[in-house]
């Protein structure tokens, strides 16, 4: 199968998992399959009952060689479980493993929603807004760099000791920068800036 340069008309397949109860249990995952099959570019859309399966997995690759699909969007569980999972399906189907979004459904709705057509309803939001999403993915390529693995810690004080009782770690050295009140200021600022940071993804 040729690989799309992400210029094509996207043709989406979506997936929906029912993580046994853990989603099916609160969600209605029928409509929401049935409610993606009607937004624009999706081409096929299923439930199916453990989709990072291998049967679940092997659904992706089979359609996007039946269907000529060239987008993937599976709504289950946090993408720091499966996305690479779904990714390498996606490639494994033919595709640049990037033409993959997940939605998570379970950390997300179903585990931290009891009521069944709220549950549903924000599903459906969610799906909505992936598919649009995934049609603007592009081809992306992965590229490894080399880092740097010691650590500069700057400021004083109570951080300082705690940094400085977890490194070193094995084959990382670390380097402490004394200083006024103003580097200690810095350091505050790095360390809300990273939290923020980590906070992104939103998994
Ligand atoms: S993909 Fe995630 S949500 Fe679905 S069965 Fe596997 S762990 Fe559960």
């Amino acid at each position: 199968m040729p690989e799309t340069n992400g210029h094509d008309a996207p043709r989406v397949g979506f997936y929906v998992c029912h993580c046994g109860h853990n989603i099916a249990g609160t969600v209605d995952v029928a409509e929401v399959a049935r409610f993606a099959g009607t937004l624009p570019n999706v081409v096929v859309s299923r439930d199916y009952k453990y989709m990072c399966s291998d049967p679940g997995q092997e659904l992706i690759i089979t359609d996007i060689r039946e269907h000529k699909l060239n987008r993937i969007v599976v709504a289950s569980c946090s993408p720091l479980l499966h996305e690479h999972t779904f990714r390498v399906a996606t490639e494994k189907g033919g595709l640049n493993p990037y033409f993959f979004q997940m939605v998570n459904i379970r950390e997300d709705v179903s585990w931290v929603c009891s009521d069944h057509d709220a549950a549903t309803n924000k599903t459906l939001d969610l799906v909505r807004a992936a598919v649009r999403r995934v049609a603007h993915h592009r081809s992306l390529a992965t590229k490894h760099v080399r880092i740097h693995p010691d650590v500069l810690i700057v400021g004083a004080g109570s951080r300082e000791s705690t940094l400085r009782s977890r490194w070193p770690t094995p084959g990382r050295r670390s380097r402490l920068s004394r200083g006024s009140p103003r580097s200690a200021g810095i350091w505050r600022c790095s360390t809300r800036h990273s939290r923020r940071s980590t906070a992104q993804p939103a998994y």
